[in-house]
């Protein structure tokens, strides 16, 4: 190889010491491990398993029926509390596997494709044109010092980069609530009652409150409760993944 076409392919080349480090710590998706894509390869994004309309247009669980179709499910109809809420995608195979990467094994570089996904969901639903804040879903301190972090702020902060909103710790945790897993919807709004304390203004303030995942809505319902009771003028919930029975 010539002496001039080394020199041009050094140019196009990456540093040598970008180089070392990928043979060191090949990159890799930090969902499947795939060596050569980070933090998600191309095959884990268009797995996810995205909620595409109709949706409820207050729970967000998706519908059958024409795309355009503009409903309230059943449930909702009933239900007191009517907060909408939007999720980007499905809890279980590959965005689980995302989920869980991200939460329980700290790989943080998630949380920039994944504010990403939601803040898309954000602009294509526009549950709520240029809200004021986003206020993540706060972890108790003492589960949060025990992460490192809080997988919803970190998403909450990359969702406000790509839309040019801040995010901020609006809310606390004041109750550590037991594991919600095995309970039904009225025992988790029970369960998690008064765990939310609301730290600084929010009157007159359209919020959006960010989550990492969504289950049957009470603990997004209570956050937007306490934030209504210290008047914030709107208040909607966007979640990563959506918990759904299975059908
Ligand atoms: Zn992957
Ligand atoms: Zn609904």
């Amino acid at each position: 190889m010539g002496g001039a076409v080394r020199e041009a392919l050094a140019g196009i080349l990456r540093p040598w010491w970008v180089a070392a480090v990928d043979l060191l710590f090949p990159p890799r998706c930090q969902v499947c491990g795939r060596a050569g894509a980070f933090p998600v390869c191309e095959g884990c994004w268009l797995d996810f398993p995205r909620i595409e309309r109709p949706v409820c247009q207050v729970c967000g669980r998706p519908l059958r029926g024409p795309r355009e179709l503009v409903f309230v499910c059943v449930p909702c109809r009933r239900r007191r509390n009517r907060l909408r809420v939007r999720a980007f995608g499905r809890y279980e195979g590959r965005l689980r596997e995302a989920v869980h990467a991200l939460k329980y094994r700290g790989r943080l570089a998630l949380a920039g494709p994944l504010g990403r996904a939601l803040a898309e969901l954000l602009v294509t639903d526009p549950l709520l044109k240029t809200p004021d804040l986003l206020v993540p879903v706060p972890l108790h301190p003492r589960r949060e010092a025990q992460r490192g972090f809080n997988q919803a702020e970190e998403l909450a902060r990359e969702v406000g980069r790509y839309l040019n909103t801040p995010a901020r710790r609006v809310l606390a945790r004041v109750r550590d609530t037991p594991s919600q897993t095995e309970l039904d919807e009225d025992e988790r709004r029970r369960n998690v009652r008064g765990a939310f304390v609301v730290r600084e203004p929010v009157r007159g303030l359209r919020l959006v409150l960010v989550d990492d995942v969504v289950t049957t809505g009470s603990t997004l319902a209570e956050c937007a409760a306490v934030l209504q009771a210290a008047g914030a003028a709107e208040v909607v919930g966007v979640a990563l993944a959506m918990a759904l029975p299975q059908d």
